[in-house]
């Protein structure tokens, strides 16, 4: 939940909005923060937010082995997981590997 996000709905598709409040995506959430034992997978500290490797869309949010599936979801801080979104629309310095391991192109 980006707070620094204005309160507008045209940011974010009504439709993925409706998923991220829904009971399967709280359940998937814990999932991962239990796993990844409330760090965050890049930089240890506390995690705050579950990010999608595979990102979330109007058109896959439907599909739990996108949507929901704890191997394409890590758990963040809030400045890594802003990190891998502003990096990944520029120039994809991270890919992940078959494990879904986090790592750095060089
Ligand atoms: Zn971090
Ligand atoms: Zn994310």
């Amino acid at each position: 939940m980006g707070s620094w996000y204005k309160k507008s709905t045209s940011h974010k598709p009504l439709k993925l909005e409706r998923f991220y409040k829904s009971d399967r995506w709280h359940a998937a959430r814990r999932e991962v923060i239990i796993r990844d034992k409330g760090l965050c997978v890049m930089c240890g500290k506390p995690g705050t937010q579950v990010h999608h490797k595979i990102h979330l869309t109007i058109q896959n949010v439907d599909d739990p082995n996108v949507a929901t599936n704890p191997d394409n979801l890590i758990l963040l801080c809030d400045y890594c997981h802003n990190e891998v979104h502003h990096r990944v629309g520029k120039h994809q310095p991270y890919v992940f590997d078959k494990d879904g391991n986090l790592v750095s192109k060089k």
